[in-house]
């Protein structure tokens, strides 16, 4: 398979078109952005851990009957992907409060929540992401109460799988954001990725915080947190 253009560069990854219709390439950066773009930095070899850790979570999770877009990985940085059109919506699932709900709500961070938090944020960096809900969804035609329906089962098993499988390397994991796509024959498939960038992963016993978080609060040591989590998940297989 050939890597042809450049379709899309975002803040933390470039994606390439190959020459095979359904197929693209994504490829990992170090660039970090927080607070929808106004924060800027490098995250030494993020790329190398986002890839390695978002592959090892998509087949993790196939094996459980999700599907996603994962079809190979290439090298350090380079995975290819099947082509979907990305439903613009961010799925947000939350076990713990943290982050911008603690915010809203007043809550402290680390408080468990008495039930699984399913949120929306409409994909709009013009707007800063809203907040919203299944009525807006459906007025905004994107997507239908089937397709939502969907969305909101996989994005429920997700938690259950990532949960358990990050329990046995003593990682809470606290909240998260997925994001789902459209193939050409119309499924609906995992597409983006899972990793420190995109979830909150703690670690069980010392409530430290092993994601992007330290990024964005400036808490330090942000690259060995990276490592940290991979480097549990591959010990944890071997
Ligand atoms: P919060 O709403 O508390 O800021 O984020 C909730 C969860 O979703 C966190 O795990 C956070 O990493 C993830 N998340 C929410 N929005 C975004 C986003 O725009 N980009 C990334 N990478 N993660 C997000």
């Amino acid at each position: 398979m050939e890597k042809k253009a450049l379709l899309y560069e975002g803040k933390a990854k470039k994606v390439y078109m190959t020459d095979e219709e359904n197929k693209l390439i994504v490829s990992y950066k170090d660039d970090a952005t927080a607070f929808n773009g106004a924060k800027k930095g490098v995250i030494e070899a993020k790329g190398i851990v986002n890839n390695r850790l978002s592959n090892y979570f998509m087949k993790m999770l196939e094996t459980k009957g999700i599907p996603t877009h994962f079809i190979e990985e290439l090298n350090d940085r380079e995975t290819v992907v099947e082509k979907v059109t990305i439903i613009p919506l961010e799925v947000i699932v939350r076990n713990f409060a943290a982050g911008s709900l603690s915010k809203r709500l007043g809550l402290e961070e680390g408080t468990r929540l008495n039930k699984t938090v399913l949120e929306y944020s409409y994909k709009n960096d013009e707007l800063g992401d809203p907040m919203i809900n299944d009525y807006h969804i459906f007025a905004l035609d994107i997507a239908t109460k089937e397709e939502l329906d969907m969305i909101e089962a996989y994005a429920f098993r997700i938690n259950e799988a990532l949960t358990a499988h990050l329990e046995e390397v003593n990682i809470e994991l606290i909240d998260f954001k997925v994001e789902f796509g459209k193939t050409s024959k119309g499924q609906i498939i995992l597409a983006d990725e899972i990793s420190p960038d995109t979830c909150r992963f703690w670690d069980a016993i010392t409530n430290k915080k092993l994601d992007k978080d330290r990024f964005r609060r400036n808490l330090g040591d942000v690259e060995d947190a990276y490592q940290e989590v991979m480097n549990r998940l591959l010990v944890h297989d071997n």
